[in-house]
């Protein structure tokens, strides 16, 4: 049985969506809209299912920061115990900044800078994804420049096909991520004979929104030929980073649940003694928060109705992007025959929708909840037309915290300068 909503915290209590404890209602008239609204309980449950799934076995669960980095949620999962994948430089600092474990940061991306490379070696994080000869050999360069050994991994590309939307999947040799699989074992080569870096372990990461543990598991594999085939060359990785890339309800897709998408990975590398790093982003936080927003004005058309709301694509740019669908639920239930409408927000692009053909009972002024929306959501917003970014909030049971106040608009322009 699928719950009625993709966020397993939500409900409805006497006509009226409620976020654990708290009305959505209550959190609108206090904050404002548009704001972002996560669930404390489902953040945590979601990270409880990565530990359940691995109990008993050596692995970290590397939280990756780009899907939500806000101070607050990042201090949920570092309470948690949690790793975390990062980025860039800028994300290794709100981790610090929300008492992370530095020695618990994995950094990816193709494009580290020297300057991030230091921060970095001087933090002591875990470990470096290199993902190409050259930032091996510069990373080594500024390891030596420190006088530390930069431990390392290099991102393979196991070129198999995730199946998912061509933007999110990373996996494939036409792709700017990691080193060719073929290249791997040479690279490994260099790397040994460079003095200041100490080679730890591999990683992959094949796409997002996997709905299917198959292509995982076949890159699972094809690493751990490679895990073997270096310790026959007498170099031994004491990690196996397998990335992120599990999916979640929108609509009605069937993702597997964490245990089930976890078991046949788990089984290729059954009685083996490296630790095991998992990267996910979108499966901890993406159920876990909902944007909540007003409907402005409703416009009949003669082809279309529109809900104009107070959110946009500067605030949540996955529709826009990708296409992608969100539920959209209004937050107060009426009695009124539903009208179908298209959801869209005040800017000035005809891409600025949030929401196709949906049928609902609704009046001006009513609130809605866009659901599936603590993933990629605030990470990706902007201040396009010159709009502040939402609020941001944490419900735990019934107290509620505010964990990033919504912009006011002289901050938008306090860097800038008229000319005299
Ligand atoms: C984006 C990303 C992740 C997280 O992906 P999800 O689909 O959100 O789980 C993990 N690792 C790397 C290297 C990434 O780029």
């Amino acid at each position: 049985m699928t719950e009625r909503y993709p966020t397993p915290t939500l409900k409805t209590e006497g006509g009226a969506l409620h976020l654990e404890g708290v009305a959505l209602d209550d959190i609108a008239t206090r904050f404002g809209t548009p704001s972002y609204v996560y669930s404390r309980a489902a953040l945590t449950a979601s990270f409880d299912a990565y530990r359940q799934a691995l109990a008993g076995r050596r692995a970290l669960v590397c939280y990756a920061v780009k899907a939500n980095s806000n101070l607050g949620v990042l201090s949920v999962f570092a309470g948690l115990g949690a790793g975390f994948d990062i980025v860039s430089g800028g994300e290794l600092a709100r981790v610090l900044a929300a008492g992370g474990d530095a020695g618990k940061v994995v950094f990816s991306g193709v494009g580290k800078s020297r300057a991030e490379m230091r921060q970095a070696l001087e933090a002591g994080i875990r470990c470096f994804n290199v993902e190409s000869a050259a930032e091996l050999e510069r990373l080594d360069a500024v390891a030596g420049e420190l006088g530390r050994k930069a431990p390392i991994a290099l991102r393979v590309n196991p070129d198999v096909d995730p199946k998912t939307h061509p933007y999110i999947s990373t996996g494939l040799k036409s792709n700017k991520f990691g080193v060719a699989f073929d290249d791997a074992l040479a690279l490994y080569r260099r790397a040994a004979r460079l003095p200041n870096l100490r080679i730890s372990g591999v990683a992959c990461h094949i796409g997002s929104q996997l709905l299917d543990p198959a292509p995982m598991t076949e890159a699972a594999q094809k690493v751990l030929g490679l895990v073997d085939q270096l310790a026959a060359e007498g170099i031994a990785l004491d990690h196996i980073d397998l990335g992120g890339g599990l999916g979640i309800r929108y609509r009605d897709e069937t993702p597997p649940a964490v245990a089930a998408y976890l078991a046949p990975l788990l089984a290729v590398f059954e009685g083996r003694r490296e630790e095991l790093c998992f990267e996910p982003g979108r499966s901890l936080v993406g159920n876990a928060g909902l944007l909540l927003t007003r409907i402005e004005y409703l416009k009949p058309g003669t082809e279309k109705n529109f809900a104009i709301v107070d959110a946009a694509m500067n605030d949540l740019a996955r529709p826009a992007l990708y296409d992608a669908y969100h539920e959209v639920v209004a937050v107060q239930q009426r009695q009124l025959p539903p009208t179908r409408y298209e959801i869209v927000g005040p800017i000035c692009e005809s891409g600025d929708f949030l929401a196709h053909d949906r049928d609902l009972a609704v009046a001006e002024g009513d609130l809605l909840a866009i659901l599936s929306a603590g993933a990629y959501g605030m990470t990706m917003s902007s201040n396009y037309n010159t709009r502040g970014r939402a609020a941001e909030i944490i419900v735990d049971g019934d107290r509620v915290h505010l964990v990033r106040q919504r912009e006011t608009v002289d901050s938008l322009y306090a860097l800038e300068t008229p000319l005299a």
